[in-house]
């Protein structure tokens, strides 16, 4: 940053140029300087480094303002984003647990089919061993009779 101590009454240099001026219209990149006038002292500024009547010139407040003042509405328009994506977002979660809550519920009745069938089974392979011991108890009753039978 230099010192300019020249300036006073060429503020409008800057007009036509929104915001922060990147270049001036000769094509040079603005460059920023601090006012050491009376006036504006220690006033931070953008100019054109050819410090020409006619080249850019702007005070830094006033590109603040600017920047400020136009992005206000893009910044309402975010939040109204915003605010849709979190109910979106709401929308989602609520289903999401809807979902876990049904899962949930389908490995409670997969849990209690499980044991039901456990329990089928374990009757069934008592009643199979009760029949084959019954058979078994049969067939050596009929075995021992016989040789009952011929030892007599
Ligand atoms: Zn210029």
């Amino acid at each position: 940053m230099s010192c300019n101590f020249g300036l006073s009454s060429c503020e409008n240099r800057g007009r036509g140029c929104h915001g922060f001026p990147s270049k001036c219209h000769c094509g040079l990149d603005a460059a920023i300087y601090t006012s050491c006038t009376k006036q504006n002292p220690g006033r931070p500024y953008f100019q054109c480094p050819t410090r020409g009547d006619e080249h850019l010139f702007k005070w830094v407040e006033e590109g603040v303002y600017e920047e400020v003042v136009e992005a206000l509405p893009k910044i309402s328009i975010i939040n109204n984003e915003i605010s849709n994506a979190r109910s979106e977002v709401a929308v989602e979660i609520d289903g999401l647990k809807t979902r876990i809550e049904e899962l949930k519920e389908d490995a409670m009745w997969s849990k209690r089919e499980l044991k039901k069938w456990k329990l089928m089974i374990l009757c069934l392979v008592c009643l199979c061993v009760t029949i084959i011991v019954i058979v078994i108890v049969i067939l050596m009753c009929k075995t021992s009779k016989g040789t009952f039978v011929l030892d007599y």
